[in-house]
C-alpha cells in the first residue's frame, strides 16, 4: 500500500510502526457552527482510508479531536450570552449527526481540547525546561521556533523566507517575542473568556499544542499517520511537529496525509469567505450518501469543484450501483439453481478482476476515483451477466463483491424506504395525542423520527402541516 507523504513529497510504501496496527490522528473541526461540506471532505476521505486499512486486516486506532476552545467559539458565545461550552457542545452534537448521516465511523476516541488542558500544561512545561519555549512578561508562552532544527521540513519552507514574510505582519504583543517566527503555546485570559490555571498565568492553550497533546495521550509519542486538510500543513502541522518532536525527543508521525480543497468556482470553500454550503443544507436536497459518493469520485489530493451538475451526476451514478445491488438481491431470492455452473465459475473469476482493479487503485495512495470506476465496471458486468436463470450462489457472490467494494468507500447499498403519506399522517396523530397527554418526550421523538426521514412538520393555526424536505 502506497501513501503520498507530504513530508517526503513522494509516494511511500506503508510500513506500520507496529505490525498489524495503525495509529492515526486526523485534525477535527473547530465547533462554532454547523460543519460545511469542505470540512466533510477530510472526514469522508480519511474515514475511507481507515475502512480500507481495516479491510486489509489492520487494527486502526483512529483519533480525531474537536477544537472546542477558540476565538470564534468565544465570539459566538458572547453574541448569544451563553458559556462557550454551550456553543461547542451544541455543534459537537450536530457534527456527530452529520458524520453519522455521511456514514463516517465514530473515531476510536474523539477527544475535546478542554478536557486535555493538564497534558498541555505538562508539554509546555517540558518545552520550557528543554529551552524550546519561554514565558513572556504577561504570561504568554512562546515556542522558540529557530531552536527546532527541523522547522519547515513538512511545508518545505525555509526559515529565512518565513522571517521575511513575517516581518510585515507584526501585530500587538509581538514585541515581547524573541523572534517574529515564535508562536504561541499559552495565552493569558481576556475578560469573559474561558481560562485555566497554569504556572504562567490563567489563560488558555494555543491551537497547535492541543493536537500534539491529544495525539500523544491517545496514540503515543510516535504515530503512523497524521492527517488533515492541506491548509493545515503550515503552520498547524509544522508547529505540531516542532512541539511534539522537541518535547518527546522522537519522530512524531511517519506519514503526513493532506486532502486538497473542496472549492466553489475554483475558490476554497470556507466559512470566513462566506462561499459555503453546510452538510445540513445539502441534506435537504440529497441523501448524504450522494455527497459522500461525490467526494470520493475525485482523488483526495486533487482539488474538487462543487457544482449542482456534479452532484446530479453523483446521484445518478450511485443510483446505478444501488439498483444493481437491489436486482442481485431480488434475483438471489428468486433463483432456483443452488449450484454454480461451469460458466458461472469462469464468470466469477472474471469478476474478481474488477475487485483486483479496485484494490490496486486503493493501494495506490487511495485512488478512490479509479476504485469507483472499477465498481462501475463490476456493475456493468452484473447488468449483462446476471439474469433470472442465474444460480443463487452466483448472484450472492456478486452481491458480496459489490457490497465489499461499496462498503470500503462507506457507501450503503440499501435503498432508503420511502415513508408513505399514510404513515406520516398516523405519526402526526400520535404526536398530537402525546402532546394532549403532556407526553412531550414522545411528541419530540416523533418529530425527530420524521425529520430523520426528511419530513418537516409545521404547527400552524389550521393544524399540523407537513412537507418532504
Ligand atoms: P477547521 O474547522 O477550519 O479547522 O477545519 C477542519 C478540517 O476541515 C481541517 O482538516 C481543514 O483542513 C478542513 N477543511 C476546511 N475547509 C476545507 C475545504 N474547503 N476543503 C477541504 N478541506 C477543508
Ligand atoms: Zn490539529
Amino acid at each position: 500500500m502506497k501513501i503520498y507523504n507530504t513530508l517526503t513529497k513522494t509516494k511511500e510504501e506503508f510500513v506500520p510502526l507496529e505490525e498489524g496496527k495503525v495509529k492515526m490522528y486526523v485534525c477535527g473541526p473547530t465547533v462554532y457552527n454547523l460543519i460545511h461540506i469542505g470540512n466533510a471532505r477530510p472526514m469522508i476521505v480519511f474515514d475511507t482510508v481507515r475502512r480500507y486499512m481495516e479491510y486489509k486486516g489492520y487494527e486502526v486506532n483512529y483519533v480525531s479531536n474537536f477544537t472546542d476552545v477558540d476565538d470564534k467559539i468565544i465570539k459566538k458565545a458572547v453574541e448569544e450570552g451563553v458559556d462557550s461550552s454551550v456553543i461547542s457542545n451544541r455543534y459537537i452534537e450536530e457534527c456527530k449527526k452529520d458524520m453519522e448521516a455521511l456514514n463516517v465511523k465514530p473515531a476510536t476516541t474523539h477527544p475535546l481540547a478542554t478536557n486535555e488542558i493538564e497534558g498541555m500544561v505538562d508539554m509546555i512545561s517540558t518545552l520550557i525546561r528543554k529551552k524550546y519555549a519561554y514565558p513572556a512578561q504577561d504570561g504568554t508562552v512562546y515556542y522558540r521556533t529557530r531552536s527546532f532544527q527541523g522547522y519547515g521540513k513538512l511545508s518545505h519552507k525555509n526559515l529565512d523566507d518565513l522571517q521575511g514574510g513575517n516581518r510585515s505582519l507584526l501585530v500587538s504583543g509581538e514585541e515581547q517575542k524573541e523572534d517574529p517566527l515564535d508562536f504561541v503555546l499559552w495565552k493569558p485570559r481576556k475578560a469573559g473568556e474561558p481560562a485555566w490555571h497554569s504556572p504562567w498565568c490563567d489563560g488558555r492553550p494555543g491551537w497547535h499544542i492541543e493536537c500534539s497533546v491529544m495525539s500523544k495521550r491517545y496514540l503515543g509519542e510516535e504515530i503512523d499517520i497524521h492527517a488533515g486538510g492541506e491548509d493545515l500543513v503550515f503552520p498547524h502541522h509544522e508547529n505540531e511537529i516542532a512541539q511534539s518532536e522537541a518535547a518527546n525527543g522522537k519522530n512524531f508521525a511517519k506519514y503526513w496525509m493532506h486532502n486538497a480543497f473542496l472549492n466553489i468556482d475554483n475558490k476554497k470553500m470556507s466559512k470566513s469567505a462566506g462561499n459555503f454550503f453546510t452538510v445540513r443544507d445539502i441534506s435537504e436536497k440529497y441523501d448524504l450518501q450522494v455527497l459522500r459518493f461525490f467526494m470520493l469520485s475525485a482523488h483526495y489530493r486533487s482539488p474538487l469543484n462543487f457544482s449542482a451538475d456534479l452532484m446530479e451526476a453523483a446521484k445518478n451514478g450511485l443510483e446505478r450501483i444501488v439498483t444493481a445491488a437491489e436486482r442481485l438481491k431480488e434475483l438471489t431470492g428468486k433463483a432456483a439453481g443452488e449450484q454454480l455452473s461451469d460458466n458461472e465459475k469462469s464468470l466469477l473469476a472474471e469478476a474478481e478482476n474488477y475487485k483486483k482493479k479496485y484494490e490496486l487503485a486503493m493501494e495506490d495512495d487511495f485512488n478512490t476515483a479509479d476504485a469507483i470506476s472499477a465498481i462501475f465496471e463490476l456493475v456493468k458486468f452484473i447488468n449483462t451477466q446476471v439474469s433470472e436463470e442465474s444460480s443463487k450462489p452466483f448472484a450472492e457472490a456478486l452481491y458480496s463483491m459489490l457490497f465489499t467494494m461499496a462498503d470500503i468507500c462507506g457507501l450503503i447499498l440499501e435503498k432508503k424506504k420511502e415513508i408513505l403519506d399514510e404513515e406520516i399522517e398516523n405519526l402526526i396523530q400520535e404526536r398530537q395525542q402525546a402532546r394532549k397527554d403532556k407526553n412531550f418526550a414522545r411528541a419530540d421523538e416523533i418529530r425527530n423520527q420524521l425529520l430523520e426521514q426528511g419530513i418537516l412538520l409545521e404547527d400552524t393555526r389550521e393544524g399540523v402541516k407537513w412537507k418532504r424536505a
